[in-house]
């Protein structure tokens, strides 16, 4: 059978015993040892570094402390990492079975089986049902693409270098997972996928500031990847919600106000329905098929960017040393609300470290698992 997005499966609505199939926990980061990430990858006794460790020390010491000193992390994952998670992982299944007749199909299972409750509770069914549209939407815009796949998750380690005699860090390497890498006219680009709220020329620009990518650039490179540059492919998240229907009295209640405002005193209003899921899923494919909710944006890299990054990257782990070697991890209070939310350690700051605001609102998880995860696990040995 076609894994056309016009003859795709029923919807399965209610809670089914579909197996829950795992995903990465997002991006982040821990100092581990990597005999904890998995039995491909080599042994030694450094810690790992990622961007996202890297970042969130240079953003706030302390919060650096909590998640990958403490491995403390909120109980409730925010709405848009587990979001973007689905769909990077749908995405991934999506370019792994290219070839494979019924890989749309395959990619909707997995869908489905991260929303196993879906049948009972709204959050769920609400992002299955955009994470559907969207994948499905995806599907019928790149049936074929124009590039060529040469790596999907690519897990990378490299060494830190000290810029100044160009000997490596004994304290950290740099490790990370790229999304994919890609062969775009004869040359390599890594492959980027990003769902965003909005794509205007703001968002656009931003992507020159991505210091994330430049980084895996450098590092895959060294691997023996020569990236030239970066193909984001950038998804559109769609605020479409399903609509409710009315109730018996607020259908009555607007009848009668459109009836008073008749001069027959009569109105012929119906009562509004539930949207159906077949309804909604309509809605939000025709949503899917206008043309600027997908995006791909061709950036070349800078090498004086690159250059000025392992100055950055051999700065911060100096700074990070000094850190635990003092107990001293600085609260950045001016990131308290980056990115016009609060921080998702700002209970606990705020509580001046209460052990059981800590136990209720967080628990342990090790950071890092983004780098064991699953098929991704073609770590490439270069320490
Ligand atoms: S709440 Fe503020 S000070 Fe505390 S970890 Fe977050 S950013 Fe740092």
């Amino acid at each position: 059978m076609s894994d056309s997005p016009a003859n795709l499966p029923e919807l399965r609505t209610f809670d089914e015993p579909v197996p829950l199939v795992r995903l990465g926990q997002g991006d982040y980061t821990r100092d581990i040892y990597p005999a904890d990430v998995g039995a491909a990858e080599p042994r030694c006794t450094k810690a790992v570094l990622t961007y996202s460790a890297l970042n969130t020390f240079r953003n706030c010491p302390r919060k650096y402390k909590h998640r990958y000193v403490d491995h403390l992390q909120p109980r409730e994952k925010p709405e848009n990492l587990s979001f973007g998670s689905v769909i990077h992982g749908g995405l991934e299944r999506w370019y792994r079975l290219s070839g494979d007749a019924n890989r749309l199909w395959k990619v909707l299972d997995f869908i489905d089986a991260q929303f196993p409750l879906r049948g009972s509770d709204a959050v769920q069914k609400d992002r299955w049902h955009r994470a559907r549209a969207m994948l499905v939407g995806y599907a019928a815009r790149y049936p074929a693409e124009n590039f060529e796949i040469v790596e999907i998750e690519k897990v990378f380690h490299g060494e830190i270098r000290n810029p100044d005699t160009g000997r490596p860090s004994q304290t950290f390497v740099m490790s990370g997972k790229a999304d994919g890498i890609v062969r775009l006219d004869g040359e390599l680009y890594l492959l980027e996928h990003k769902t965003a709220g909005s794509i205007d020329a703001n968002y656009l620009d931003k992507l020159w500031t991505d210091t994330q990518i430049a980084l895996y650039s450098y590092y895959l490179r060294q691997v023996g990847y020569p990236i030239v540059g970066v193909l984001y492919n950038v998804l559109l998240k769609t605020r479409l919600k399903q609509r409710e229907g009315e109730s018996q009295e607020e259908y009555e209640a607007r009848r009668a106000e459109l009836a008073a405002k008749n001069k027959s005193g009569k109105s012929t209003a119906q009562r509004q329905l539930p949207e159906t899921d077949e309804e909604f899923q309509a809605r939000l494919a025709e949503w899917y098929a206008k043309p600027e909710v997908f995006h791909r944006e061709r950036i070349y890299l800078s090498e004086d960017r690159l250059a000025m990054l392992q100055e950055e990257v051999w700065e911060i782990t100096q700074q990070y040393l000094d850190a635990r070697r003092r107990g001293k991890w600085l609260l950045n209070t001016s990131n308290c609300f980056a990115y016009d939310r609060p921080c998702e350690y700002l209970p606990y700051c705020q509580s001046n470290f209460n052990p059981n605001v800590r136990d209720n609102l967080f628990e342990i998880a090790p950071p890092h698992e983004e780098l064991a995860v699953g098929a991704a696990s073609d770590a490439e040995t270069t320490f």
